[in-house]
């Protein structure tokens, strides 16, 4: 069988996680260099117009609220469609055995097939994305996506995705908002605080965000919630989340325990039950759980945590191509 074009060689990737873990000083000042580089972008890019609002056309009269859905994917992709609106997250779209890039030559080889392939994806309104990671923007999405698409994202995402030649893009630092309207409804994407991982290591691995998506009736009213973690640690810009933004109904929590060069920098099974108390969400998905070899705490720990820590019944459990189906909030019905 012909192999992917990804597949590794595993004495290569010995001999060359070797020289990466050799090359760790030199590492670190590459980081301190490139987060200078991308400092200067931002300065760059601060004379440029920062989009706030996205109108999008509509074919219905009228928009059915009532209920909505999101399918799994894979990894941080979930197709999310309520509204009107059909939201995709963290493209990824790399099948078992091929790799993705996290940076500094690293690499990370995919375990599971996504549910879907690009080019079965159905017509989408925007992706948001939490941050440029090869499991959550992967290269085939970075060659074969629409430039057209809208993009919400972080700012150095959205300067790095503006060279590689997509044009419509949404920066949003933590707190900022971009509106976006279809129809008579309006889907309110904010940046949420995010750290992937250690303030040290986090400071070398890509500006990451969380983001909280308000889905609002013609009459101003929140008919659904939903927040979307990111690759992050629950670190103390976390508690901030439930005082700006209680009545949560959905959180996809990125879980997984990713560990990076001996390090953890996302939410393993532990972190994962610390982040549903501090949001308290009404129900949760985990996603991001066990996709790549980098990530390290099963999702078996997950079940086992959230039902000695009483949180099982508000906890789904997709399977890859698997569906979730929501109703809106109880007063809006
Ligand atoms: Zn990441
Ligand atoms: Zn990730």
């Amino acid at each position: 069988m012909k192999p992917w074009p990804g597949r590794r060689n595993a004495s290569t990737l010995s001999l060359r996680a070797l020289c990466v873990l050799r090359a760790w000083p030199l590492l670190l000042l590459v980081s301190l260099l490139s987060s200078t580089a991308l400092a200067q972008d931002k300065q760059g890019a601060s004379g440029a117009t920062v989009h706030r609002s996205l109108m999008l056309s509509s074919a219905a009269a009228e928009t059915d609220f009532s209920e909505g859905s999101l399918v799994f994917i894979g990894n941080a992709t979930v197709l999310l469609e309520f509204a009107g609106f059909r939201i995709l997250t963290d493209p990824n779209f790399l099948h078992r055995g091929e790799l993705a890039h996290l940076g500094y030559g690293l690499t990370t080889e995919r375990l599971t097939n996504p549910a879907m392939s690009l080019d079965q994806l159905p017509p989408v309104d925007l992706v948001v994305l939490s941050h440029l990671h090869g499991d959550h923007f992967d290269q085939l999405v970075q060659q074969k996506l629409d430039r057209d698409l809208p993009i919400v994202t972080t700012p150095d995402a959205a300067a790095q995705l503006g060279r590689m030649g997509f044009k419509r893009l949404f920066s949003l630092g933590t707190w900022e908002t971009l509106t976006v309207r279809k129809g008579d409804a309006t889907l309110r994407i904010t940046g949420m605080p995010a750290r992937h991982g250690p303030p040290v290591l986090a400071a070398a691995l890509p500006e990451t965000m969380g983001s909280m998506l308000d889905f609002v009736n013609p009459g101003g009213a929140v008919t659904y919630r939903i927040y979307i973690t990111g690759d992050t640690l629950v670190f103390d810009a976390i508690k901030d989340i439930p005082r700006r933004y209680p009545d949560v109904d959905l959180a996809l929590l990125h879980l997984g325990g990713t560990r990076v060069l001996g390090v953890t920098v996302t939410m393993d099974a532990a972190e994962g039950v610390k982040m549903m108390r501090l949001v308290a969400p009404r129900h949760a998905v985990p996603i991001h759980y066990n996709d790549y070899d980098v990530f390290k705490s099963p999702l078996s720990d997950f079940e086992r945590m959230v039902r000695e820590a009483g949180l099982a019944e508000r906890l789904t459990f997709l399977k890859h191509g698997q569906r979730y189906r929501f109703v809106q909030r109880p007063e809006q019905r």
